[in-house]
């Protein structure tokens, strides 16, 4: 047996795993040359059919019906004759077998997203994934395949999609390892809510471990044990129990409301699909503070209907007495979705994304608003606008939404119009916060994006992980200035980003003023704990000392020394 190596990585997502790996090497592939070309092509298209509708069967099985649909498409188009001959032209004309896969995966895809039908544009995606499985074929490297694995294991990766991480299944996905991604990517997020440790912006991971190899990772420190020996997996064994240990004791927490001297802080959950809003619900959160609707619109070929976001919407909308905040679809950035017509963007965060999207695919923004306006009658729904730069921005949604509500009036169509907020994830909103406020029912702040935007860096950046704390002073102040503007206009102020669920960080948001921290339905309990053993008078000393900090760990052991004294 090899022996045992040591990285550190970014903790992404809480709990410690340990088990045996599996590895997905997405490097590039080649080819290879053989005597027959056009011969191994179609034997290698043949493989790969059957894998495909292996995996389909997988996935239908496990219930996941999109992930089915897809793969059943996919395996369709393994056996078109349209791919076959054109590399087999391809060959014929003197081209290497790479050269003839190459162009005809290029040319095919062109042709597909030139069409002017989203389920067709979307086969383009199809055809890229195919010929890459079947270049890897070729190539004699495995693809594995994240939705189908079967025993309990843990992934390595040089990177996961926010599409791929939501089709994990978390009951033998016990934990990922990835070289790319930072701590507020959406791959972490995801794996928060489904509750699987995850340790990302770990390079050099996938060279050190072989598939089969056990491999431990703690997802609080980004500590990774790559063949641990006995020693080290006594460490992390004995970690994981004390992860479970004060999981459980945060459990009193359930269903209480916690607060700070006489100010309520309310603790609800950040959603994204059934399986969450279910977890929310069993952990008591007070509400729902954040429904990223977007994942409704991801890895599939076309949108969702009005029908199916409404029942999803009106589902979370019953299971609460409290405000579910449902935030209309924050696609782009890492969150693409293929029937959208969005150039490829360079940087793509700082480009078009959520409600810059609005006007411009304002069929699908109507539709949304009117499943959000419908579910608004069967419980306490509020709607939020993300990504907002400009106060224009707002009138013009505001003005979309009161179309869509007259033309529900006159349809004879029973809805309600809720209460409109938006995120404050750019820091222009945060500096000009008293214009704003008076615009909007709430504000909710997004720190994972405010930290990108403030510190000048991509959330999914695995090397800048030191730019990516939201503890920064520079986007405390821009809380505060926050919190401040809305208090002075009488409206409520929330956190939603992942600083919310940081133990520090719900200190020095409380502290602040906060009036709910919004955190992943695991993570409701341990952030009522923390905000119920913070002494009023202590938070109140923290605040001055903190914004005048230099640097997040300064604001860290401000509140660790703060903490200590009480
Ligand atoms: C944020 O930016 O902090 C936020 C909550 O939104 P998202 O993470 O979905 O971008
Ligand atoms: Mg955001």
């Amino acid at each position: 047996m090899r022996a045992e190596a040591r990285l550190v990585g970014t903790g992404a997502a809480g709990g410690v795993a340990i088990g045996p790996a599996v590895v997905i090497d997405t490097v590039e592939v080649e080819i290879p040359v053989t005597e027959d070309p056009v011969a191994s092509f179609n034997d290698a298209m043949a493989a790969v059919q059957a894998d495909l509708i292996r995996l389909q069967e997988h996935a239908r099985n496990a219930g996941r019906a999109e992930a089915a649909e897809v793969l059943g498409a996919q395996a369709l188009m393994a056996e078109d004759p349209m791919l076959a001959d054109s590399v087999a032209a391809g060959v014929a004309s003197g081209a290497t077998l790479e050269e003839a896969v190459t162009n005809t995966s290029a040319e095919i895809a062109a042709m597909f997203a030139a069409i002017d039908d989203p389920y067709i544009a979307a086969r383009a995606t199809d055809v890229v994934e195919v010929t890459d499985r079947v270049r890897r074929h070729l190539a004699g490297v495995e693809s594995a395949d994240l939705g189908t694995i079967e025993e309990p294991s843990i992934l390595v990766a040089t990177a996961i999609t926010a599409a791929e991480t939501a089709m994990l299944d978390p009951s033998v996905v016990l934990g990922f390892i990835t070289e790319a991604g930072g701590p507020t990517s959406h791959v972490a997020i995801i794996a928060r809510s489904l509750g699987v440790a995850a340790v990302v912006g770990t390079p050099g991971v996938v060279e050190l471990v072989s598939s089969g190899d056990s491999v431990a990772l703690d997802g609080t420190s980004g500590e990774v044990a790559i063949r641990p020996n006995d020693e080290t997996t006594a460490v992390f064994t004995a970690l994981r129990d004390a992860f479970a240990a004060a999981q459980q004791a945060a459990a009193r927490f359930r269903g209480v409301r916690v607060t700070l001297g006489s100010r309520e802080v309310a603790v609800p959950a950040n959603v994204g699909s059934r399986e969450d809003v279910e977890l929310a619900i069993a952990e008591g959160a007070d509400g729902i503070g954040l429904l990223r609707t977007e994942f409704l619109f991801l890895d599939r070929s076309t949108p969702p209907s009005e029908q199916e976001q409404f029942e999803f919407y009106s589902f979370a909308a019953q299971g609460f007495r409290d405000t579910v905040v449902i935030r209309t679809f924050d696609i782009g950035g890492d969150k693409p979705a293929s029937y959208l017509d969005i150039d490829p963007e360079e940087n793509p965060f700082l480009g078009v994304r959520g409600a810059r999207l609005y006007s411009q695919e304002s069929d699908l923004f109507n539709t949304q608003v009117r499943a959000v306006l419908r579910a608004a009658t069967h419980g306490d729904v509020a709607l939020m606008l993300p990504m907002i730069s400009h106060v224009s921005e707002i009138r013009e949604a505001r003005a979309q939404i009161a179309e869509v509500a007259a033309q529900l009036v006159a349809e004879g169509v029973d809805h309600e119009v809720p209460l409109i907020g938006v995120m404050v994830e750019v820091p222009a909103v945060a500096l000009v916060a008293d214009a704003i406020a008076s615009e909007v029912d709430f504000f909710s702040i997004g720190t994972n994006d405010l930290t990108q935007y403030t510190m000048a860096a991509d959330r999914t950046n695995g090397v800048l992980d030191g730019f990516q704390d939201p503890m920064h002073p520079a986007v405390l102040a821009l809380c505060k200035l926050t919190a401040d503007a809305a208090h002075r206009n009488q409206i409520t102020v929330s956190v939603c980003g992942l600083a919310a669920a940081d133990p520090v960080g719900a200190v020095v948001l409380a502290a602040m003023g906060i009036d709910k921290l919004s955190v992943s339905g695991r993570s409701v309990n341990p952030t009522k704990s923390v905000i119920d053993s913070l002494d009023p008078a202590t938070a109140e000393r923290l605040v001055q000392p903190v914004l005048a900090a230099a640097s997040a760990d300064e604001v860290r052991e401000i509140v660790r020394a703060a903490n200590s004294e009480s």
